[in-house]
């Protein structure tokens, strides 16, 4: 049986925030980079903490149950704070923005919040792409509706095609005929190439990566295959449990043969590879085997507006209290941009490229919080 790490904290704010005034350099707008030199490039941004599925390796039932304490809906940016934060990282050179959560379609009205945004795609030097990352269960009914008010990009999680397999992951019960309608309604309403990401247990669902590789082959879909991580401190990972992204190609290649591609920009997390006999091309995410941290340039939006510069962080910076603190207004749109740069510059992170044995059992935010 798989020991599970409970955690005894909130786990989902381990650390208080820290106050933005901690830091003093305040570098130009547009102009930013890390500690290690690394841009801003990447926004995900968290539309809820809630979700209808309970993936064994997100939220397990045993933590996500009903005692568990999601945000209320008061403390949850509007659409309107997150448009505005959203402005604010495009001027400093945000090129990509992607709404995820928890399950980002369970927040109400999402495609206002999509058509508030789409003005943004313009604004800065290169063009915005806005994407979405979905569990696909309510897809089928909002594909034509997320399309109309201008996505173009969406990213759909799909574990396996064996029902009973993705029944017991998803663990809610929930059936893949369902996911792959929401896929179909997608691409019918232009979001082509659909990507579709599959994080691979081992002993779970291995036997699913040829599966997922032979079904959306000459579809255009692109698959993703996952390297299960070590995000938050609920799912009782184990490293026996990973399956690094050289097996999966290798799998895959058996039945397949593949070739490599170039990353198509730098900092791309999927590293690209295509089928020799022309029929599309696949993704491995490997961050547990090759830890691609030096080239990251994303940061993370909380629900409740907290901005995280890792994945595997503890601990947030409350933009909320900027924007809403100072009276009605809060700060002003060039005060928030300089608190934003003064993070940034001040941000190290690069926990994958440190991870031991010991560094699982660290305090860290739930990725359902967060933002995947
Ligand atoms: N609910 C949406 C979904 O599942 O697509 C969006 C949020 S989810 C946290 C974003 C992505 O993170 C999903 O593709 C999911 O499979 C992946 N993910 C979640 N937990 C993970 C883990 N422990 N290791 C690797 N990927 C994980
Ligand atoms: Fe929900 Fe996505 Fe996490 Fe699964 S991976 S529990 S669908 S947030
Ligand atoms: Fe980026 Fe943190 Fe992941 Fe490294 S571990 S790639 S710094 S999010």
């Amino acid at each position: 049986m798989t020991s599970r790490v409970i955690p005894l904290i909130d786990s989902r704010v381990a650390m208080p925030p820290r106050a933005v005034h901690e830091y003093v350099e305040t570098p130009a707008v547009g102009d930013l980079a890390d500690k290690l030199g690394r841009p801003l490039r990447d926004l995900r941004i968290s539309v809820t903490d809630r979700c209808n599925f309970r993936c064994t390796y997100c939220m397990p039932k045993e933590v996500f149950d009903s005692d568990y304490r999601f945000l209320r809906h008061s403390d949850l940016l509007t659409f309107e704070e997150i448009a505005r934060l959203a402005a604010a990282f495009v001027r400093h050179g945000v090129e990509k923005i992607r709404l995820t959560g928890g399950e980002p379609l369970l927040r109400k009205d999402l495609h206002k919040l999509i058509a508030m945004l789409s003005p943004l795609r313009t604004q800065g030097g290169n063009e915005l792409d806005i994407a979405l990352t979905t569990n696909g269960s309510v897809l089928a009914r909002k594909a034509q509706q997320l399309a109309d008010a201008g996505l173009k990009r969406i990213t759909v999680s799909l574990d396996g095609l064996d029902d009973a397999t993705f029944r017991r992951m998803n663990d809610v019960d929930f059936p893949v005929r369902d996911v792959l309608a929401g896929i179909d309604a997608a691409a019918a309403a232009g979001m082509t190439p659909v990507k579709i990401n599959m994080v691979v247990k081992r002993g779970v669902n291995e036997r699913e990566i040829v599966a997922m590789a032979r079904h959306f082959r000459g579809t255009g879909h692109i698959v993703r295959f996952i390297e299960y991580m070590d995000v938050g401190t609920s799912n009782g990972w184990r490293m026996d449990e990973v399956v690094p992204s050289r097996e999966v190609l290798q799998r895959i290649a058996e039945e397949f043969p593949l070739e490599p591609l170039d990353a198509r920009y730098s900092g791309e997390v999927a590293e690209r590879w295509r089928y020799r006999d022309g029929q599309g091309e696949i993704g491995v995410i490997s961050s547990v085997s090759q830890a691609f941290c030096r080239d990251c340039t994303r940061a993370r939006l909380s629900t409740e507006g907290k901005l995280y510069l890792c994945l595997f962080a503890h601990q947030g910076h409350d933009l909320r209290a900027l924007l809403r603190g100072n009276g009605a207004q809060g700060l002003t749109e060039k005060k928030i941009e300089e608190a934003i740069g003064r993070i940034w510059s001040a941000r190290a992170d690069r926990y994958s490229e440190l991870r031991t044995e010991a560094t699982p059992a660290m305090p860290k935010v739930e990725m359902s919080y967060i933002g995947g």
